[in-house]
């Protein structure tokens, strides 16, 4: 363990174990299985936790199940938001406890790892909004129904289910809290699977669920491997919906196997997301914001913009200040106050993405900065560019999820041009624009195929704005007002009076 100082809650907590929580009760797994969390930034023991399988998944299910049928379907609305609302003041009153858990278990900065705190407890005041607002629409009856007399027809919405969450390791109580809040908003129960690699805020979120004074088994959590507990809660018959975040390649296996049972899915999955810098960008604002659009957790990120278009005649000096900004980032561990960039998730991430990196020096790529690895401690690559890049190059078409920047110059004014440069990916998830040219910005955004695109910034999510991926970065959009919808049903009623 780090010999930075930890909060004594901290402490307390990664001594006092990681239990599932199943039916409202903190649970070993059924076989006794557990595994080990290490600290990404020093290899060190963190905490054991305890593993979940498939008949843990069973009896989550179950709960849940039991749950959705008890008291917390016949809550009144105003009550299941107090809930909501309960439980952001309880993040908030464990704020440094839960931010310092991520820092350790994820290796991302302490003053980010605070912001996302923060941003979860909104998720759940925000959601709290939408639940006091769960309404449908009465519309005409249709006509051979009217034909035989007055009539009435109406829409309810209902929560689908019990819901199975699954979710990585990028930024785990963020992609926890952004499906908790909106999928009990809806009044649906759920079954959490975290990721494998980041079990431990979520053990401590289960705690404060409780305490919030949520009814037993309406939410469950269950901490497991992928191929175990994650395929026994996406095959799981009560389970009426899954919402799966990761990567492309999983995210298919699942829609795969709902297809067999149509069960719902959404799916945010991964990207490659285009950066586009026009001649007459603001440079003082674009070299630091292109830069941490890609090194932002470490490059750990699904919107993370990676593939760079630059306008020939600012292309040397956006590159030559990213160097600058991204040789200043400094490596270390996230509870170091000074640390900008921490380390990747394991040692697996690492040797993954320096084999992009191999792979980019053996091209005609140019390496403008970084390309090395840490030795000794810690999963930490160099903030890393590389220049003169082409489009059929493997650092420019596949999702590296690590500090890797692909950078490539245009000299054309034809938008169609450039948007088919940006457009040229599998993925569609995220994006962004840089000019002060108006006309150009909004005329740029609408070529860009993606579900998310920001304009001379990167990566502008909130709570109330909608997120989520077109082609092969998924089905469906988080946050705001779609993102409750995906876990509420439509039924249309017509009554012959
Ligand atoms: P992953 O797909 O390997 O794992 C994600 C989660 O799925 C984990 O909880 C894992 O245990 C579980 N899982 C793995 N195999 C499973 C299976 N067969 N059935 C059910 N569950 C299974 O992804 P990862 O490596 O943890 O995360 C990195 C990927 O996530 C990247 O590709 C990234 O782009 C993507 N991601 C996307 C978003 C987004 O919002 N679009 C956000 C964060 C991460």
């Amino acid at each position: 363990m780090t010999n930075l100082p930890i909060d004594p809650a901290t402490r307390a907590v990664l001594d006092g174990g990681f239990p599932l929580l199943i039916g409202g009760q903190f649970v070993s797994g059924s076989a006794g299985q557990s595994a080990t969390s290490f600290d990404p930034a020093t290899g060190e023991k963190l905490a054991d936790f305890d593993l979940g399988d498939a008949s843990d998944i069973d009896a989550a299910v179950a709960a849940a199940k039991s749950a959705f049928g008890g008291p917390w379907r016949k809550l009144q609305l105003n009550e299941r938001a107090r809930l909501l609302r309960a439980l952001a003041r309880g993040i908030e009153a464990n704020a440094q406890l839960l931010a310092e858990l991520e820092v350790l278990d994820n290796g991302m900065p302490l003053m980010l790892a605070q912001m996302i705190v923060g941003n979860c407890a909104q998720l759940f005041d925000y959601y709290a909004g939408w639940a006091e607002r769960i309404e449908g629409t009465t519309t005409e009856p249709p006509p051979h129904v009217q034909e035989q007399g007055e009539a009435l027809t109406y829409t309810l919405k209902e929560p689908v289910g019990v819901v199975g969450l699954i979710v990585p390791w990028n930024v785990p109580l963020s992609m926890a809290c952004l499906k908790l809040a909106p999928s009990l908003a809806a009044g649906c129960t759920v079954v959490l699977k975290p990721a494998e690699e980041t079990p431990l805020s979520a053990v401590v979120l289960g705690r404060l669920i409780g305490e919030a004074g949520f009814p037993d088994g309406v939410v469950n959590i269950v901490n497991g491997r992928g191929e175990e507990a994650g395929t026994a809660l996406v095959a799981h018959p009560d389970v009426a919906k899954i919402s799966f975040t990761g990567s492309t390649a999983v995210g298919k296996s699942i829609a795969r196997e709902c297809a067999g049972s149509m069960k719902k899915v959404s799916l945010e999955l991964g990207g490659k997301s285009p950066v586009v810098v026009f001649p007459d960008a603001d440079l003082s604002k674009a070299v630091p914001g292109v830069a941490m659009a890609t090194f932002f957790l470490q490059g750990q990120n699904c919107m993370a913009g990676t593939r760079i278009f630059a306008h020939r005649d600012i292309y040397e000096p956006l590159l030559e200040g990213m160097a600058a900004f991204a040789e200043n980032m400094k490596l270390g561990h996230g509870l170091d106050p000074e640390t900008m960039q921490g380390p990747l998730i394991s040692k697996r991430q690492q040797e993954r993405v320096m084999g992009f990196i191999a792979d980019g020096k053996n091209s005609d790529a140019r390496l403008v900065t970084g390309g090395t690895e840490w030795d000794g401690k810690g999963n930490f690559v160099s903030p890393t560019i590389f220049a003169d890049v082409d489009p059929s190059m493997r650092i420019v078409r596949e999702e590296i999820f690590g500090p890797v920047m692909a950078v490539q110059p245009f000299e054309t004014d034809d938008l169609d041009e450039i948007a088919a440069l940006a457009n040229d990916s599998p993925y569609g998830l995220s994006g962004s624009v840089w000019t002060r040219d108006l006309s150009i910005a909004h005329r740029t955004v609408s070529r860009i195929r993606s579900g998310h695109v920001s304009v001379n910034c990167h990566g502008a999510v909130a709570a109330n704005i909608p997120f989520g991926g077109y082609r092969e970065s998924g089905w469906g959009r988080e946050f705001g007002r779609e993102g409750m919808e995906l876990y509420l049903e439509t039924k249309a009623v017509t009554l012959a009076l």
